[in-house]
C-alpha cells in the first residue's frame, strides 16, 4: 500500500500493490456475482438491487487493507499502483498510465522510461564494458568512418557502434545527440 494522487478522486488515496489488489479483487468479484444472483432471484433491475449492501464485503476488505473508508465502489479496483505511471518529473503526481508520455496535471512532456543496462545479460551475450567520456561517446554516435567502398559487414558494424553509442548517451541522460544512421 502506498499513498498516491488519484486523478479521478482529485486527492491522495491509498493505492494497492499487486498482492493486496489480488486479495481485494477476489472479494470484489464475489460481490459482483452476488449482485447478479440477487437480480436473478428477485427478477429486478440494477436500480432495484441493494448494490451498496452487496458490496459491503469489498469495502470492508479495502478498509482492512488501507485503513480508509468512503471510497466509491467503482473506484475500489482503480486504486491499484500498477495502473499508474511513474511520478511526473515536474509536479510529482503519478502519470495516468505506465505508458503516458505527457502529464495531464501540468502538461509536462515525459521521455520514455529508460531501461537500465543489465550487466549480467550483456556479459552472457559475450559483450565487454567500455568506459568513455560523454563527448567521446557523442563522437562515436555521430561519426561514420566507413570509406565509400566499405564492405557490407563493415557498414553494419559501424552502424551498430553508432546505434549503441547513441543508446548509451540516451541512458546516461545525454539525449540530444544527433545520430545519422
Ligand atoms: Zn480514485
Ligand atoms: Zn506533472
Amino acid at each position: 500500500m502506498k499513498q498516491m494522487y488519484c486523478w479521478r478522486c482529485k486527492c491522495t488515496v491509498p493505492m494497492l500493490d499487486e498482492e493486496e489488489f489480488a486479495h481485494l479483487d477476489r472479494v470484489y468479484q464475489d460481490c459482483a456475482k452476488a449482485v447478479i444472483q440477487y437480480r436473478k432471484d428477485h427478477r429486478v433491475s440494477l436500480t432495484q438491487t441493494p448494490v451498496a449492501d452487496l458490496f459491503q464485503a469489498a469495502h470492508r476488505c479495502y478498509e482492512q487493507l488501507t485503513g480508509t473508508t468512503g471510497v466509491a465502489t467503482e473506484e475500489l479496483l482503480k486504486h491499484r499502483i500498477a495502473l499508474y505511471g511513474r511520478p511526473c518529473p515536474q509536479c510529482a503526481k503519478p502519470l495516468r498510465t505506465p505508458k503516458a508520455r505527457q502529464c495531464f496535471e501540468c502538461d509536462a512532456k515525459v521521455s520514455a522510461a529508460i531501461k537500465p543496462t543489465d550487466a549480467t545479460e550483456e556479459q552472457n551475450k559475450g559483450r565487454i564494458a567500455v568506459w568513455l567520456d560523454p563527448e567521446d561517446v557523442r563522437f562515436l554516435a555521430a561519426h561514420c568512418s566507413c570509406s565509400p567502398n566499405a564492405k557490407r559487414g563493415e557498414e553494419q558494424r559501424c552502424g551498430r557502434i553508432r546505434f549503441r553509442a547513441s543508446a548509451a548517451l540516451h541512458k546516461s541522460g545525454w539525449e540530444n545527440a544527433d545520430v545519422q544512421q
